[in-house]
């Protein structure tokens, strides 16, 4: 949340290492949190009853944080780890089916130095992205309840709020699409009539590009629902808003992100998100 001596460290020029410190406190206490009695019950379940195919692992079992370059410039929101994916391997969208789609499109456009994610370990770096989702604990059949969500979503509201030069929101999915929608609103940021989701669906919001897609997950991608060159345009789009194309495929080929800020020069942070009520909102539900 922007603070007094944030907004000042901002302004100071000190504005990098504020946000990594934002985020930083934001992990801290998301893999602490025990606010949702029924997601605690089954995430811990879940990791101690696990699953044969991966019986010799041992489960994160906790919420699971948002992760990626703090100077991203393009923010993707999923729904909420899977039961054997995050919340097994402890990153989100990692060693799972939806993982195996999602990687391989984020690398094809740069936007990370690998198209595996598989451990949390695995030395995979996202390039000017970050991930996050709307619940950080896994969920029974996919499906948060509203409180659940609105538990949540402060997690998420902080994470923008510290990612100073986000620019593009990717939502995977209508849900994440909803639970993105009300987090900006909670920033101060709404936009009448309320944007619906599609996939491919554009819609500014503030200072925000949000872009809908599909959710990459095994129901859409195995029925043909969402396909690869689907997820490449999104991807695509995203990257030619953010301004990052020719940075981000300069540092894929070098397999790392490099520290500078793009070929086009140096964009300016944006002004702070400034917090027009309290966290959470309103009512809903649906992957990360
Ligand atoms: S879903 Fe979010 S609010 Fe609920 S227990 Fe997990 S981290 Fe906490």
């Amino acid at each position: 949340m922007a603070t007094p001596t944030h907004e000042a460290a901002v302004a100071s020029g000190l504005g990098a290492s504020v946000t990594r410190n934002q985020l930083a406190l934001v992990t801290a206490d998301v893999v602490e949190c025990r606010r949702c009695p029924r997601l605690v019950a089954w995430r811990e379940r879940v990791a101690s009853q696990k699953v044969a195919r991966f019986a010799d692992d041992e489960y994160w079992g906790r919420p699971v944080p948002g992760s990626g370059d703090p100077d991203a410039r393009i923010l993707i929101v999923g729904l909420a780890p899977a039961a054997h994916g995050g919340n097994r391997t402890g990153r989100i969208f990692t060693g799972d089916a939806s993982a195996d789609f999602l990687f391989p499109a984020l690398y094809g456009a740069g936007l990370s130095n690998s198209g595996v994610s598989r451990r949390r370990d695995d030395g995979l770096r996202l390039i000017d992205t970050y991930i996050a989702a709307v619940n950080r604990c896994a969920p029974p059949d996919n499906k948060p309840t509203p409180v659940e969500r609105d538990n949540c979503l402060p997690y998420l509201e902080r994470e923008i709020a510290a990612l100073e030069r986000v620019r593009v929101i990717v939502a995977l999915g209508a849900y994440a699409w909803d639970g993105t929608l009300r987090a900006l609103a909670s920033l101060g940021h709404v936009r009448r009539p309320r944007p619906r989701f599609a996939h491919g669906a554009e819609a500014q919001i503030g200072p925000y590009t949000m872009i809908g897609s599909f959710h990459p997950s095994q129901q859409n991608t195995f029925t043909g629902r969402l396909t690869r060159p689907m997820l490449d345009a999104v991807f695509a789009r995203a990257v030619e808003i953010a301004g990052i194309r020719a940075r981000g495929r300069a540092a894929r080929a070098g397999g790392d992100a490099p520290d500078g800020r793009g070929p086009e020069g140096s964009p300016k942070r944006r002004p702070r998100p400034v917090r027009s009520s309290s966290a959470g909102a309103g009512s809903d539900r649906a992957r990360g």
